[in-house]
């Protein structure tokens, strides 16, 4: 088995592990799993900081937002979607497959999105039923500031959608705060519980505007609204994966527990940064770097598959390249969750640094060795 150390799946905590084992009841009738599902939901809305509703649905973090666009979107409706990364871009697709009018709000790919040129944009156009924005736009790693984006979108009238599924968990979200109407998360990123779920945080502004469409909403997977009375009702649209339930449960009662969480993926994240630079390698990102993610050019005359390939034969490490318009030019260091830890790092680091050297880049100190020095400051 290699150590995984990618921008998730992230690596899953025994405990984790463990409570997927249990014996299982039916989730269908069973009131007790329906007091469990509840119960689950309930300290997800603490994390965020909200009263909101919250649904966890059964499928990959893709899920959640292809749903949140599914259930808000009718045919022709405009709708902003902020691009800074190739998540944001994506938000694309899923609104005109539900028959939106996507209109890009384009920015560096290498630094957030800022919020006074989105102000700049509004001031000349305003006119949409929702905005999508990716908190942590995972393949450069770029942080974008959801609070200020949000609050701005929110004083036009404007629903916001955000995805944070590998920024939540890793980097602060609060909910009622920031204006989010519906944020989206997974479980595999820094939650650290393995892929399989989404999870949903929705305002009752968000319920009203779907429940207020003219058209049905165009999907039953994809519907959020078919959850919006389970509590009440002891009903879910289809049977709930409920192992995967109860794992995610010791996943948010681990979250809960740790309360140094948010201040330890800074630390390390800064840390590999340094120790990457140091190196004499190179950060993808100019600014506005994700405390879960980092993200390093391949080094010119050298290639991605060189690198990763030698990490996992020869150390047993395995970190990611990256996909789209950023494929063979970046690979990627996963540290959220479970991930962000000081030893594990540290082999990450002390396994890249054998790695160049082995492929003949002329790697300017022993990484691991700063990173190090940089956490213990
Ligand atoms: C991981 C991730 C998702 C979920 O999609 P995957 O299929 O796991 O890639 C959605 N958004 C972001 C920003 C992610 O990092």
């Amino acid at each position: 088995m290699y150590k995984t150390m990618t921008p998730g799946p992230t690596n899953v905590r025994e405990n984790v592990r463990m409570a997927r084992s249990l014996e299982t009841t039916n989730p269908d009738i069973d009131p007790a799993f329906c007091e469990f599902y509840k119960e689950t939901c309930d300290r997800l809305a603490q994390l965020m900081y909200t009263k909101n509703n919250v649904y966890i649905l059964g499928g990959e973090g893709i899920l959640g937002l292809e749903a949140a666009c599914a259930s808000l979107t009718e045919k022709g409706d405009r709708v902003l979607v902020i691009d800074n990364g190739i998540f944001g871009k994506g938000f694309a697709d899923f609104v005109t497959m539900y028959g939106g009018e996507a209109v890009s709000f384009v920015s560096d790919y290498h630094r957030p999105v800022e919020v006074s040129k989105l102000e700049e944009f509004l001031k000349k156009d305003s006119d949409f039923k929702y905005a999508t924005v990716v908190h942590c736009d995972t393949p450069s790693g770029v942080l974008n500031p959801i609070k200020g984006i949000c609050n701005l979108l929110a004083s036009y009238g404007i629903l916001t959608v955000v995805d944070s599924v590998a920024g939540m968990f890793g980097e602060y979200v609060n909910i009622d705060e920031s204006k989010i109407d519906i944020l989206c998360g997974g479980s595999q990123k820094a939650l650290s519980a393995p892929p399989g779920l989404t999870m949903l945080w929705v305002s009752d502004k968000a319920i009203e505007t779907m429940e207020n469409r003219k058209t049905p909403i165009a999907s039953f997977y994809a519907n959020i609204l078919t959850f919006k009375n389970y509590y009440k009702e002891k009903w879910f649209p289809y049977t709930m994966p409920i192992s995967d339930i109860y794992g995610l449960r010791a996943a948010v009662d681990n979250v809960m527990a740790d309360k140094g969480i948010l201040e330890r993926h800074e630390k390390i994240a800064a840390a590999t940064r340094k120790a990457v630079l140091a190196g004499g390698m190179e950060l993808y990102l100019e600014e506005g770097y994700s405390n879960t993610v980092t993200v390093i050019k391949v080094p010119a005359g050298f290639t991605d598959k060189q690198i990763l390939e030698t990490m996992k034969e020869k150390y047993n490490v395995m970190i990611s390249g990256c996909f789209d318009i950023l494929a063979g030019k970046v690979i990627r260091i996963g540290h959220m969750g479970e991930n962000a830890n000081k030893e594990d790092m540290k082999n990450v680091l002390d396994a890249l640094t054998k790695t160049l050297k082995d492929i003949g880049f002329p790697v300017k100190c022993n990484m691991a060795e700063i990173f190090l020095e940089e956490l213990n400051k």
